[in-house]
């Protein structure tokens, strides 16, 4: 059999071969420790200072504002628990959102065990922050607004400066997870007003286990506690010798993501339309969910009527696929993020998260179309045998 056709680039995506190439020269010739004072560790440094700017460029961001990290999950947890040491004497309160990640929801709840009062806000059907409820519930307290810029299971994309207006209006920070945003929709962290910035290289098309952090550094100001102590490195920010050769990934996936963006993004919205078209018309009762909302160009979030998507994916073998976040595919508890959507537990249950990517082809989407109305086919027939 050859290889499924992979329609799960919101888990991860490949590794761009321009990334890849870029990467190699670190861990052959170039292997040096950038905080070392001769030439080794000045060619690490180098190169290191040229992912920043091309990290920087790609995000709307200054770069003298960026952290290199292990991926996104650290990166929220240095932001948020960060900012809770330095601040949290003053101001006890962290605005979020009932459907962000868990890195951000998990992290959130560990604050509220160092005191901290943490408020879900709720989406309306779409997927979207209600911006009322923003503004119902914010107040001098209010230490951060933390919204994600797309979501990972719907592609549901918020309305982040209007978000940032209100947060700023009233004296928080604005943080966002812009992790599957990358490369899919434009991040401009300065014109949307974000302080605290998330992201990670593997969704972009560059290597896993680095990431970034941008925190503002003025108008306003944001400081942190560092989350990992040791060195200087990273001025004091992070501790730890720097992960060279990813963050050289990371900065030439960074670039190539920015420099493809629109071309990337039409063809994926191409190709999606064509799946949901597809789907529609060869399998009987299918929903895409948060459809007339803006969303990401390569996410269909598919509701297969009196199917359950788990049985639906071990079955369907030619596609790689998942039932909701990868990191929550084991778990048997309908989607946190599909119910506070209004979805009851058994349409959660019968949904499946199809995303497409830069390398994904019209003839691909096509035979992924085939492969997943006979699987429906084949599971309805057995439920009704
Ligand atoms: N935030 C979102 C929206 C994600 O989709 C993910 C990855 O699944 C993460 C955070 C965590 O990213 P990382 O794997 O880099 O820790």
């Amino acid at each position: 059999m050859s290889a499924p056709i992979y329609l799960d680039h919101n888990a991860t995506t490949p590794i761009a071969p321009e990334a890849l190439d870029a990467m190699l020269p670190f861990f052959r010739e170039h292997y040096g420790n950038p905080n070392s004072e001769h030439a080794y560790g000045w060619a690490a440094d180098e190169a290191v200072k040229l992912s920043r700017k091309r990290v920087a460029n790609a995000l709307g961001c200054d770069g003298r504002g960026l952290t290199f990290t292990s991926g996104a999950s650290e990166s929220i947890s240095l932001a948020l628990r960060g900012a809770a040491s330095v601040y949290g004497g003053r101001k006890h309160r962290i605005l979020t959102v009932a459907t962000e990640h868990k890195a951000v929801l998990t992290t959130c709840q560990s604050l509220e065990h160092d005191g901290f009062e943490v408020t879900l806000l709720p989406v309306d059907a779409d997927g979207l922050l209600d911006l009322e409820a923003l503004r119902a519930a914010i107040d001098d307290k209010t230490l951060i607004v933390s919204v994600m810029w797309a979501n990972n299971e719907t592609g549901v994309v918020q309305p982040i400066r209007p978000i940032a207006e209100i947060a700023h209006e009233a004296g928080a920070f604005m943080m966002s997870d812009a992790t599957q945003a990358v490369g899919k929709v434009p991040v401009h962290a300065d014109a949307a007003g974000v302080d605290l910035l998330a992201v990670s290289a593997h969704k972009f098309y560059g290597p896993k286990g680095v990431g970034a952090l941008f925190v503002r550094r003025r108008s306003p100001r944001v400081r942190l506690q560092p989350q990992i102590a040791g060195g200087e490195h990273q001025g004091g920010m992070r501790a730890g010798t720097l992960n060279v050769p990813g963050i050289v990934g990371m900065g030439v996936a960074a670039e190539l993501a920015a420099k493809n963006l629109e071309a990337d993004a039409l063809r994926m919205e191409g190709l999606r339309d064509r799946f949901e078209a597809g789907l529609r018309e060869a399998v009987p009762n299918v929903r895409v969910n948060a459809e007339n909302a803006p969303r990401l160009p390569n996410t269909s979030s598919v509701i297969f009527d009196g199917i359950r998507s788990g049985k639906l994916l071990s079955t369907l073998r030619e596609v790689a696929a998942s039932t909701g976040a990868a990191c929550q595919s084991r778990v048997q508890k309908p989607s946190h993020v599909l119910t506070a959507m209004g979805l009851t537990p058994e349409e959660s249950f019968s949904t499946v998260r199809f995303s497409l990517g830069r390398y994904t082809t019209e003839e691909e989407v096509d035979r992924a179309v085939q492969h997943v109305a006979d699987a429906v086919a084949n599971t309805r027939q057995r439920r009704a045998a």
